[in-house]
């Protein structure tokens, strides 16, 4: 049993105010003496029904946060400390997932919007060593014609270093809107070089995903765990080489599933898809990265499938080929370590053991 925070990974679904860390979300609020819902302060995660109403308390959860995003000082600050909780989780990258829409007003328009959280993503990037990447993503709340701009502004920074653009989201309740209808918008992406990343397979089951798959051609899925309900799709997507954001603990507070036990990860694995394992929004579900990989080990997965579905997320994210290799690398390193760690309970002396800080490999710079 390695230390799982440790282990060298890529963090690919993550959105930017479901990153907030709640002290952060709790220091906003009392400076603009703004009440929080009791779901952030009652010490649980959140839990809704699957269905639209349990998505509005999600949703409305959601928003009281965005709504105390109203500076550039802040949105540097969600960006930077989602690259150091991550770094301390053994994430070599984050591709985190932003709509500047909603913090336009505040910071004078989509365009400076979008370029403060790339700015941020850059200089985080060079403070922690955690490579942070974004991805912009429409919502299905909104006019697909927004996406269609949002998409254009995405474009225009398009590139593959961190602090620039790498993909094109959908995002929102997924059961909202005609997915057809946003095929322009990702057709716009797709041609300015822009990977598509858009939600599908949580809410809803496959003949939604069928949908999502063949108009919005997504190179990754938000989510995908209900491609499990049907290996024939499964199989396809697989083929497709479309890899999938899982998200266990998001799947349990949006009440897709009773508890992790229930969650498919394992028959996403039999059948050898490329999984990301991803917290979504922490700030909500109060699990993150590491939390995910746990629960993948509750649901008996041993260190070598947990470093394969480590290797998965750095396969699956949009790092140059050679750092994925020094990361992949690293993860062969750290299955290889024997776990030295002393076991709890035990009754032998911790004093022979090595501190867990130096038993395991070092993080990469
Ligand atoms: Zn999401």
């Amino acid at each position: 049993m390695r230390d799982l925070a440790t282990l060298p990974k890529a963090h690919l679904h993550l959105h930017f105010t479901g990153s907030m860390r709640l002290d952060t979300l709790i220091e906003l609020a009392s400076s603009s003496r703004t009440r929080l819902p009791s779901s952030f302060l009652d010490g649980d995660p959140l839990r809704v029904p699957a269905d639209r109403r349990g998505w509005f308390r999600f949703q409305r959860a959601y928003d009281t946060a965005r709504a105390l995003v109203r500076t550039e000082e802040v949105m540097r600050r969600i960006v930077l400390e989602a690259a150091l909780d991550d770094d301390a989780e053994g994430s070599r990258r984050l591709e985190i997932q932003v709509d500047p829409t909603s913090y336009a007003p505040f910071v004078g328009g989509i365009t400076p919007a979008l370029e403060i959280i790339l700015d941020a993503a850059k200089q985080a990037t060079t403070l922690t060593g955690v490579e942070v990447a974004v991805i912009v993503a429409a919502s299905r709340m909104r006019h697909p014609l927004d996406a269609r701009t949002l998409a254009r502004l995405a474009v225009r920074y398009a590139g593959d270093q961190p602090g620039e653009v790498v993909g094109f989201g959908l995002s929102n309740d997924e059961r909202a809107g005609q997915t057809a209808s946003w095929e322009r918008a990702f057709a716009i992406a797709r041609r300015g070089g822009l990977a598509s990343m858009p939600h599908g397979g949580e809410l809803l089951g496959p003949d939604h995903l069928r949908e999502v798959v063949s108009a919005l051609g997504p190179t990754r899925l938000g989510h995908g765990v209900r491609a499990g309900e049907d290996p024939t799709l499964l199989d396809a997507i697989i083929a497709a080489g479309i890899s999938l954001e899982v998200c266990p603990a998001s799947n349990v507070s949006l009440g897709v599933y009773r508890s992790p036990d229930d969650v498919p990860l394992r028959t996403l694995m039999s059948h050898g898809a490329q999984i990301a394992l991803s917290a979504d929004d922490p700030l909500l579900f109060q699990s993150r990265l590491v939390n995910q990989y746990e629960i993948a080990r509750t649901l008996g997965c041993d260190d070598a499938e947990l470093a394969e579905l480590a290797r998965g997320s750095i396969r699956a994210s949009l790092a140059s080929p050679s750092t994925k290799r020094a990361w992949l690398a690293e993860v062969d390193t750290w299955l290889a370590t024997p776990d030295r760690r002393p076991e709890t309970g035990s009754s032998g002396s911790r004093e022979a053991d090595v501190p867990e800080s130096h038993a395991l490999p070092e993080q990469g710079a």
